[in-house]
């Protein structure tokens, strides 16, 4: 691991002067991803500027709406049993707790969890000379390489990586909305914008500008998400990331799909809202011929590679199957 300082910061604004004075500094919550990468060499941050103290760790309702705020430090094993959202937004307390174990959830924050990296083998070893999110122009090794874990949906020639958390496929369903304060001020922007698509430009992989540091994570109201549910397909049946994951929130309403949302992970460099799907199940039916044709309209586009073209059939009976139960509840 390459040396570096570290410091403790007692507010935001100590937080936020920390890391405009060093700008090789960066921000340490969980540090569950952001250690993991120190050690590996991937990540060398010249400075560590400790977070864990600021007060944003509440849980609470928003005025007037009926939404909720998840403060940025708010621990994944918190959030997954907060009352509030146990009982208005399972999809994300089971995302949350189809991940990672135990201890790394006491330990993983809210903020954390948007900030992790892929977990694409030739990104976390440095020995592996070609990635051009780790090393930009240097190539794609996973795309000729062992791509069994990779994208099949928004991917580019550049890279191929998949975002690896089920919280955020959970806030992408919800329409989430991320708060941000930096020098400027305070800003929000619309999950569906956080994370970006690889394009020519795999090493930007969220939409932050420097030096912004996230305060909280809104979820508006939508109270048929009382209704939801995560569905995660992996290897083995904890402490593993998603092959394919799906978020579903669905309405019924006089035997037809009234309102629906949905999202994949593991599927893409960003958590993927299922727009096409979305569209090919309003005013349906719900049943399983509806969900698997709404399945097919969102996977027409995909593209696999030599170890990862069974994602394609993987994520056409997750969607199916995660709707089903859905349906079964409402
Ligand atoms: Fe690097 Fe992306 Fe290629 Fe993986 S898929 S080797 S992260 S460029």
């Amino acid at each position: 691991m390459s040396p570096f300082t570290y410091t403790r910061a007692r507010d935001p604004d100590m937080a936020l002067s920390d890391l405009v004075a060093n700008p090789q500094a960066k921000f340490l919550g969980g540090g569950t991803n952001l250690v993991d990468l120190m050690k590996m060499g991937v990540e060398r941050p010249a400075r560590l500027v400790d977070i864990n103290r600021l007060p944003l760790d509440r849980v609470e309702e928003l005025p007037n709406d009926g939404g909720i705020r998840i403060g940025a430090l708010v621990r994944n094993s918190d959030l997954a049993e907060h009352p509030l959202i146990t009982s208005r937004y399972p999809v994300v307390s089971e995302a949350l707790l189809s991940g990672a174990s135990p201890q790394l959830r006491n330990l993983a924050t809210t903020g954390g969890n948007l900030m992790q990296r892929t977990r694409c083998y030739y990104f976390y070893d440095p020995a592996f000379t070609m990635c051009n999110k780790r090393v930009p122009g240097s190539g794609c090794a996973a795309i000729q390489g062992y791509n069994r874990i990779h994208a099949i949906l928004g991917q580019s020639e550049h890279c191929i990586a998949t975002h690896p958390s089920d919280f955020c496929v959970a806030l992408a369903a919800l329409e989430a909305v991320v708060r941000l304060r930096g020098p400027n001020g305070e800003r929000t922007i619309p999950f569906d914008e956080f994370h970006r698509l690889p394009g020519d430009t795999p090493h930007l992989e969220t939409n932050l500008r420097p030096n912004e540091l996230i305060t909280a994570v809104d979820l508006p109201a939508l109270p048929f998400a009382v209704r939801s549910h995560y569905f995660k397909v992996r290897d083995r049946a904890t402490f593993a990331f998603a092959l394919v994951s799906v978020a579903a929130a669905l309405e019924v309403e006089g035997g037809a799909i009234k309102n629906v949302r949905l999202a994949l992970g593991g599927v893409a460099h960003k958590p993927w809202r299922a727009r096409r799907a979305e569209k090919a199940l309003s005013g349906r039916p719900p049943n399983e011929e509806t969900f698997r044709r709404a399945a097919e309209a969102e996977l027409a586009g995909a593209k696999a590679y030599q170890y990862n073209a069974f994602k394609v059939e993987l994520a056409r009976r997750a969607i199916t199957r995660a709707l089903s139960t859905v349906a079964a509840m409402a």
